[in-house]
């Protein structure tokens, strides 16, 4: 496999804004597959509720079922401890050998980057494509990351992406207060969210 890009988050729940940035990269940078890789439990969310491993998982393969370039992957839910992004990039680079690959994660989550596990070794094993919402500040970012050396600065590019003014976060405060997600994410996540009675 020549270019790959993985796609990084906690998907809780995975929705629209997500699935539009993935194939927007696979188109921007040709990419021939897009894996998703849902966090276990990611370093900064130590304490913090998130669904179980096994729901995000569930609801990740039924929102990119119908794109023969995206696939799941449980590397970071099938190995112990934090999932360090940089343990992942490395076990992605040993099963699939890709010549070129990119890491793609929102840029709120970039903006931490320089507290990341063995940030610079990071940045020379991928491209971070960050993606950025409507009406969010580049300015912070490049100040967040001005330490960085310049080689590596150019291994992470924002992206702008329209809908993502769709959040994870607005989706379970929707489902807690009985408000419609329909057309914020695939029919079957939604119906699965109801079935198993998530974020109420
Ligand atoms: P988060 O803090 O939940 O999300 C930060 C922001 O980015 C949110 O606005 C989120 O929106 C958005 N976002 C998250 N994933 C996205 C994606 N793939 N595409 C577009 N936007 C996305 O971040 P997270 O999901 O827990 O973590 C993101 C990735 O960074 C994960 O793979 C995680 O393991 C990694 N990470 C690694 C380290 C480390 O190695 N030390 C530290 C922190 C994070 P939504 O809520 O709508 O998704």
């Amino acid at each position: 496999m020549s270019t790959l890009a993985i796609m990084g988050g906690t998907f809780d729940p995975i929705h629209y804004g997500h699935l539009l940035v993935a194939d927007q990269v696979r188109h921007n940078f040709n990419c021939d597959k897009v894996l998703f890789i849902p966090a276990a439990r990611p370093p900064h969310k130590e304490g913090v509720p998130i669904s179980s491993a096994r729901h995000r998982l569930a609801i990740t393969r039924l929102a990119v079922a119908s794109n023969d370039a995206f696939m799941v992957s449980t590397l970071e839910i099938d190995r112990p401890g934090p999932s360090y992004t940089v343990d992942t990039v490395k076990a992605v680079h040993q099963l699939y050998r890709p010549e070129k690959l990119y890491f793609i994660t929102g840029a709120d989550g970039v903006l931490e980057i320089m507290t990341w596990k063995d940030v610079n070794q990071l940045l020379s094993l991928c491209c971070f494509v960050a993606a950025t919402r409507p009406g969010f500040d580049i300015g912070n970012l490049k100040e967040k990351l001005k330490d960085l050396p310049e080689e590596k600065l150019k291994n992470i590019i924002p992206l702008s992406v329209p809908a993502l003014d769709i959040s994870s976060t607005d989706i379970r405060r929707r489902v807690r207060k009985g408000e419609p997600i329909k057309y914020l994410l695939p029919e079957p996540v939604e119906k699965y969210i109801k079935n198993h009675r998530l974020y109420l």
